[in-house]
């Protein structure tokens, strides 16, 4: 038994990865590795299996089995800086620990997140994500400045309501959720594998899956055979149902495909692309 240090790890320690045009994730500290993954596996093993599985078979076969305790024993301390309204969304992942600044404490900075002009998307159609037919680019830039414009006019009334002594809590209420926020934030790897599949989807923000993906390189770094276990059996996955089945077997077994419309429409999305529809 010996704490875990990962060369690499060490090195990225510290080091800001820019988000989105302001935000990042910085790694502040590191709590075990691959090597306390099958420290702590073992344990529940014994003697009798140690030699009968490797290291990377060992963490592929936890992975597999759900046998998830053993990544509970790696933690990982973020330094993240984030526009509100993506914090609103991180916040939803409970299982976490986290310290974030006072708006009561602190004057909030003039720093919002200005979308990208080629990220300016209108809604599709009855979903709730983003269309990916962008929107013409005269559009879009008159957003973006419609954007700036209401972002500079809201925290020149913050300034002025401070100056007018105004409690610091009360004068930031109008701010916008486009106002950066930062924060530390802790998590076991298990849960930030859970995080990252729910996250890295693309059903999730673009905005969000921007630091899911830095997240996600930072956890490589720390445990990359975990790493490489969760992109293959949970990344890599999508979950068929009942009908689903029955309908891959018929198929397989040289029979048409049961399934019709939009039962088959999610069907071939699994199949063909690995999305879950
Ligand atoms: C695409 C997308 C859209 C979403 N839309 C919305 C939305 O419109 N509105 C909204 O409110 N949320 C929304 N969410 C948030 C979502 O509902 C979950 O709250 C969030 O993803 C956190 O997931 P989690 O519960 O697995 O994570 P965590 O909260 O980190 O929990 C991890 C696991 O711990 C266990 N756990 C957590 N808390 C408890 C508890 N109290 N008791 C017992 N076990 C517990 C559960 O097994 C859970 O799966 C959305 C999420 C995604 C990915």
């Amino acid at each position: 038994m010996a704490h875990c240090t990962v060369e690499e790890a060490e090195k990225i320690l510290d080091k800001e990865f820019k988000v989105l045009d302001k935000g990042f994730v910085r790694l502040v500290d590191y709590l075990g590795s691959d090597e306390r993954i099958i420290q702590a596996a073992r344990v529940s093993y014994g003697d009798g299996t140690k030699t009968a599985l490797q290291d990377e078979a060992l963490i592929d076969y936890l992975m597999r089995q759900q046998h998830t305790s053993p990544f509970e024993q790696v933690v990982f301390t973020f330094h993240l800086k984030m526009p509100i309204f993506i914090a609103r969304q991180w916040v939803r992942h409970r299982m976490a620990r986290m310290n974030e600044i006072s708006g009561r404490l602190s004057i909030m900075k003039e720093e919002f997140y200005v979308p990208d002009i080629k990220n300016i998307d209108p809604q599709k159609k009855d979903k709730l994500e983003r269309a990916l037919e962008p929107l013409e680019p005269e559009e879009a830039e008159k957003i973006q400045k419609e954007f700036k414009k209401e972002q500079k006019r809201s925290y020149e009334e913050y300034k002025d309501l401070i100056e007018r002594g105004l409690a610091r809590e009360i004068a930031r209420i109008n701010l916008p959720l486009s106002l950066y926020t930062e924060f530390y934030w802790q998590m076991d790897l298990n849960n930030l594998f859970r995080f990252l599949k729910l996250r890295l989807d693309i059903h999730a923000q673009l905005e969000m899956r921007e630091y899911a993906k830095t997240i996600l390189q930072i956890v490589k770094t720390v445990c990359p055979v975990a790493t490489a276990s969760f992109e293959n059996i949970m990344l890599g996955s999508v979950a068929f149902n009942g009908e689903e089945i029955d309908a891959l077997r018929k198929v397989l077994a040289g029979q048409s495909n049961p399934l019709t419309g939009k039962k088959l429409d999610r069907f071939l999305a699994k199949v063909k692309n690995g999305i879950q529809l």
